[in-house]
């Protein structure tokens, strides 16, 4: 590879990897692909099982024998659901994974050859970690805990459009149920409908204030899903509302007030689902805008006190949609961002 990442290059790996299904799930192939890529490079790499026997592997690449690094830069292979394409239209590549996140990768691993191809990375610098299942649980990253590794820097890909993040929500997800008040018969037709108690503890919910974090801003509530009741002319026996908390700060303080507002209601429960913190990060890199981000990542999933940086190009609003895309013209200008953030995570 010459010093300077030709885009034309760039764009044939992008086309590649999105070219070769993988939703969370079925990333053995791109993962077998990135494999042979990278060794073909010159690094050393491994596919690692993320269980016994499993067939679903990250992989793990670094220069030399050491598997031990400073810096890890890190990517995930999974994709959501369907697959679509590649395809381009002038500076615009559509396609599934085009930002999410298999564009942000190749900035990545473009950016790492261009610093080796200029003399300015050794054997212990850097290393490569694409994991599975970042869209769905995480169990590629939660695995990588087991490599018994640490690294003193991660950069992390997502499509951040170019900024550096300040930090990530976290989420509290929960259902809400209500149970209707049954007559004698145990048929609630005589009692109140359980859509109705929904509504009641639901209204109370809407009213809480969520706390706010200077760097995130505002937790946010998000009625995601609501089921119950069979007609107009049936009181509703059950009624359920999925939530979701997306949460700036104290995820542990709003858990506790989700509890205290449904305890006023005897007919409702709640049922916590999963929870994660808000996560802050390295931000302050001169030459970058900052943002804080409002989805999660794989990163509170790795362990260790290895300093977290978030960078990528293409947007979160394209991601997960029929008309995910991604510019050229930001791939290219994100292989220059990573190659500063690189040697500014390796001083
Ligand atoms: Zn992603």
């Amino acid at each position: 590879m010459a010093a300077k990442a030709d885009s034309k290059e760039v764009i044939e790996l992008l086309k590649t990897l999105m070219n070769i299904e993988s939703t969370s799930e079925k990333e053995l192939e791109i993962g077998q692909y990135l494999e042979k890529y990278i060794q073909g490079r010159g690094f050393t790499a491994e596919r690692i099982a993320i269980e016994p026997g499993s067939t679903r592997h990250n992989v793990y690449a670094y220069l030399g024998q050491e598997r031990k690094a400073r810096l890890l830069v890190t990517a995930h292979m999974d994709t959501v659901p369907p697959h679509i394409p590649f395809s381009i239209d002038g500076d615009v590549i559509r396609g599934r994974g085009a930002c999410d996140d298999l564009g942000p990768m190749v900035a990545q691993i473009f950016a790492v050859e261009e610093l080796r191809a200029e003399g300015k990375l050794k054997e212990g610098d850097v290393s490569f970690l694409w994991v599975v299942g970042e869209e769905k649980g995480g169990p590629g990253m939660i695995a990588a805990n087991d490599m018994g590794l640490t690294w003193d820097a991660g950069l992390f890909a997502e499509p951040t459009e170019g900024k550096v993040a300040k930090g990530h929500k976290g989420n509290l997800v929960f259902e809400v149920i209500a149970h209707g008040k049954a007559c004698h018969s145990g048929y609630p037709h005589l009692g109140k409908s359980a859509t109705l108690l929904l509504f009641d503890a639901m209204n109370d919910l809407t009213a809480v204030e969520w706390p706010v974090s200077d760097l995130l801003g505002p937790s946010t509530l998000n009625v995601g899903k609501i089921e119950g009741g069979a007609g107009y002319n049936i009181l509703a026996a059950e009624a359920k509302a999925l939530c979701s908390i997306r949460v700036s700060k104290d995820v542990e303080g709003i858990k506790r007030t989700v509890k205290e507002v449904m305890d006023k209601h005897p007919d409702v429960d709640v049922d916590f689902k999963f929870q994660y913190s808000e996560m802050l990060l390295e931000w302050e890199f001169e030459g970058f805008e900052a943002e804080p981000m409002a989805y999660g990542t794989d990163i509170p999933r790795l362990r260790g006190d290895h300093k977290k940086v978030l960078y990528g190009p293409g947007s979160i609003r394209v991601a997960h949609g029929k008309d995910e895309y991604i510019r050229v013209s930001e791939i290219m200008e994100a292989i220059e961002k990573n190659k500063k953030l690189i040697l500014e995570l390796l001083r």
